[in-house]
């Protein structure tokens, strides 16, 4: 609806130019009251009340809450085929920008992308023994192409390493070859049986890095080089602090010796597992017979890692930083960084429309800025529509405003409002939206470093689990057993050992014993 109205614009202010004179032709709709020339409270008029009344508080009911936000601002909506979704233009192109920000960083880290096909031949994916077991469960199987029964069924990929260690099998011969260094963005099928939109569906989009090296330290040094680079993509783009660290044996990667992870909290109290980060060691090479020459001309096999991040990130950043009047989005990933508003009379109308066309074509070189001259909406509504989908930033323009060259500049996420001059405009803009992307770290931080607790008893620990969630920082004596029975009574697993700072303080939570690690535990998604 909005794409033939509104130039999403980069550099084609064409577009808009072409609707505005549609515009000026077209005199239908001036029956609203001027946002700005009422007195200040009782700005929101009927119809934008209404327009926030139809997303449920985010205290009230957090899960409905986070679909009604979705939904309102378009990101995403159910389809007719179960468990899946559809992603829409305004959260497709937020999966762009991400993805765009993210691909840049493990291009510089020394990786390329490459394709890989999508069926995976069950004798492949049965190599590793610990891998298949791992997914057997959530594993869509193709057992026919057109009429014909197949000879060997195929998985579509729940991951890529089968397919692509059989690739390296036969690409790598010589230590020359080596380090490889892969990535593929590409979609993934698990056949969860409980979904939620971004956070678990059975079919959706990631990238996948798969690397092969010559020693265990390399691979080593990948596995947290990459780790490192979702920590500060996370946190640096997305806004989102992560906690890094490693996970457990019961809960990492299906065939993995170790498995890192970033994890983030929700303000539900509910941890969410942001990115995953694997050190293969030679398990993988081992059964697909990935072996190179070394200098001295002996076979050996490689050392791999694999690492990945998904469109749940999406759901992380709707979560972290969202609030009652919907998405909040940090200006890094934004699809539109600043709305432009005319607020438009009948004989002011071209002046303010020409003005708003000089405007967004100074502003569009280098920031992603957009205008609004829809006719059939009043700027109330509009104002409401921009904040549900959490663009940054705000610019009124009116008839006294283009008369002052001067705009009105009003923040998504304090709500702050300032007349600007036209001439300051684009410094402003460029302060007020690094200012907002570090608020929104520095917010969602306090609100973790609120939410993580140090225990000491099993009570305590029941007893904040019971309650509002969050981290728990807690001793743990590194039995599997007590780690499950921690989970059977509160929900609650460890997500990770972190990476710095694991020394443990004094007797494990739960049993007693003696500690081995200080970890995070939290109920996840
Ligand atoms: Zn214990």
């Amino acid at each position: 609806m909005l794409g033939s109205r509104v130039s999403l614009l980069t550099n084609d202010t064409h577009c808009l130019t072409i609707y505005l004179c549609k515009h000026i032709v077209d005199n239908k709709s001036q029956n609203y009251t001027p946002i700005r020339e009422t007195e200040e409270g009782s700005e929101m008029s009927k119809r934008e009340e209404e327009f926030v009344k139809e997303i449920t508080s985010k205290d009230e009911d957090f899960s409905r809450w986070y679909v009604d936000v979705i939904r309102k601002a378009e990101l995403a909506d159910y389809s007719s085929v179960k468990g899946c979704m559809i992603i829409k233009p305004y959260g497709y192109e937020l999966w762009e920008n991400i993805r765009d920000n993210l691909d840049k960083r493990i291009k510089e880290t020394g990786h390329r992308n490459a394709y890989f096909p999508l069926f995976v031949p069950e004798s492949l994916l049965k190599r590793e023994a610990e891998h298949v077991e791992g997914f057997a469960p959530e594993v869509a199987w193709i057992t026919h192409g057109g009429d014909e029964e197949l000879e060997e069924r195929m998985a579509i990929r729940p991951t890529s390493e089968a397919i692509i260690c059989d690739a390296f099998s036969q690409w790598i011969q010589s230590w020359r070859d080596l380090p490889l260094l892969i990535n593929q963005w590409a979609n993934i099928v698990r056949w969860e049986k409980v979904t939620r939109l971004f956070i678990r569906t059975r079919e959706f989009l990631w990238q996948e890095g798969h690397t092969a090296h010559t020693t265990a330290e390399e691979a080593e040094v990948e596995a947290l080089k990459m780790l490192e680079v979702y920590r500060e993509f996370s946190e640096d783009v997305l806004a989102m602090p992560v906690l890094v660290g490693q996970k457990t044996e019961s809960q990492k990667f299906p065939g993995a010796v170790y498995t890192y992870a970033v994890e983030a909290i929700m303000p539900n109290g509910w941890a969410l597992q942001a990115g995953t980060s694997h050190n293969l060691g030679q398990n993988f090479a081992r059964v697909f017979n990935i072996q190179y020459l070394d200098r001295s001309q002996q076979r050996q096999y490689v050392w791999q890692t694999s690492w990945g991040v998904t469109t749940r990130l999406i759901g992380g950043v709707i979560m972290t930083h969202g609030d009652n009047s919907g998405l909040i989005l940090p200006p890094e990933i934004a699809p539109v960084q600043a709305i432009i508003v005319p607020i438009i009379f009948d004989e002011t109308k071209d002046l303010v429309l020409t003005r708003v066309d000089q405007l967004l074509k100074s502003l569009s070189d280098g920031l992603r800025v957009a205008a609004d001259a829809r006719d059939e909406y009043t700027p109330g509504w509009k104002f409401s529509e921009w904040e549900l989908k959490g663009v940054p930033i705000r610019i009124e323009v009116g008839p006294r405003d283009v008369r002052n060259e001067q705009v009105v500049l009003v923040r998504r996420d304090t709500r702050e409002k300032k007349v600007v001059k036209e001439a300051d405009l684009r410094d402003e803009m460029e302060r007020n939206l690094a200012d907002i992307q570090a608020g929104l770290f520095r917010r969602a931080k306090e609100f973790r470093d609120k939410n993580t607790f140090e225990v000491k008893s099993f009570e305590e620990f029941e007893s904040i689990m019971n309650g509002d969630r969050g981290f728990i920082r807690a001793n743990w004596c590194g039995s599997a057993d007590c780690e499950n029975i921690i989970k059977e009574r509160t929900s609650a697993t460890i997500r990770c050992i972190p990476l710095e700072g694991s020394s443990p303080t004094g007797e494990c939570v739960f049993c007693g014993k003696e500690g081995r690690y200080l970890v995070y535990f939290a109920k996840a998604y």
